[in-house]
């Protein structure tokens, strides 16, 4: 049993405006929290290089280029109303998909048997087309397609519990069938879709929560709808969309989960890893707001990851 942890210097040099909630000092912090004997066992990696080419797995060429043409020499460049480049953004984005392709080719070729990546700018809501909520590209999308192409996986699961839906991840695989997108999040919030109506090709499970409910609603969720639709999935791979912003400290939503309710949750996708994928989970960071919440979260998230 070995759990790898992927970060890299460079995502701290994504950049972004003063006051702005997603920043360097969130990797800082979880750095700060997995420094403690207790993750003495933990696998620590550096990220390897990204390769650009996988972007396209889940974006087409003219978008990247778009983006590409965001990045300022200096300063911080607006990308949408909420998100931002600055000169390093780019190696942070492409550094990120690296870390989060690299965990995948771990957990196939058995180096690890789950792996959580800290990296930034988060991904969940980059749509084919369009970046936004923070995000550039869409990480997790990219790392699912990596594992179809590179490993043979047949059927991808990405579970999102970040308090935001992954209005991406959905966009990218609304039709289809080869990837379960499943997401629990606060309805209604930011990006505003996520609705149990929106189902895709039957491959989409939204679950809303509504603000101001908490742990026994969550877990519900999981019960009652997320952890049934893995088990008729049967995934070859399970990546978690990690955020840790349904944390009850958190500024940017109003779902009082603790740091409690995401080992129990990691203990129940580390379960159907088990059942169906041989163990294979990759789990991405995304949001997560409150320093401190965020810290205790991803510590209980990586304590069970490397307890199973
Ligand atoms: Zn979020």
């Amino acid at each position: 049993m070995v759990t790898r942890l992927y970060t890299h210097p460079v995502f701290l040099e994504h950049i972004t405006p003063p006051g702005h909630p997603e920043r360097p000092d969130r990797l800082r912090a979880i750095e700060r929290a997995l420094d403690d004997e207790a993750f003495a066992a933990l696998d620590r990696a550096e990220a390897p290089e990204g390769d650009e080419a996988t972007i396209l797995y889940a974006h087409p060429q003219e978008f990247v280029e778009r983006v590409r043409a965001t990045i300022p020499d200096t300063g911080i460049a607006r990308v949408d109303a909420d998100t931002t480049a600055s000169p390093k953004s780019w190696q942070a984005a492409v550094t990120a998909i690296g870390a989060a392709n690299a965990a995948v080719d771990d957990v196939f070729r058995g180096n690890a048997t789950n792996v959580f990546v800290a990296a930034r700018p988060p991904g969940h809501h980059a749509e084919k087309t369009t970046s936004m909520g923070f995000c550039l590209f869409n990480t997790a999308a990219i790392a699912a397609r990596h594992a179809q192409r590179q490993h043979q996986a047949e059927r991808v699961a990405i579970v999102d519990w970040d308090v935001h839906h992954g209005n991406g991840t959905q966009d990218i695989f609304w039709d289809d069938p080869s990837v379960l997108y499943c997401s629990t999040h606060q309805m209604p919030l930011y990006p505003g879709t996520g609705a149990v109506s929106e189902t895709g090709a039957g491959n989409i499970v939204n679950a809303p929560l509504a603000p101001q409910t908490g742990s026994e609603v969550f877990r519900d969720a999981f019960l009652s709808r997320i952890l049934p639709a893995l088990d008729s999935f049967a995934p070859d791979l399970i990546i978690i969309s990690a955020g840790f912003d349904a944390h009850h400290r958190d500024p940017l939503a109003e779902i009082n989960l603790t740091e409690g309710d995401f080992d129990w949750a990691t203990g129940q996708l580390m379960q159907r890893a088990g059942r169906h994928s041989d163990n294979r989970l990759v789990s991405l960071l995304e949001g997560g707001y409150d320093l401190q919440g965020l810290a205790f979260s991803v510590a209980a998230h990586v304590g069970r990851l490397m307890k199973g």
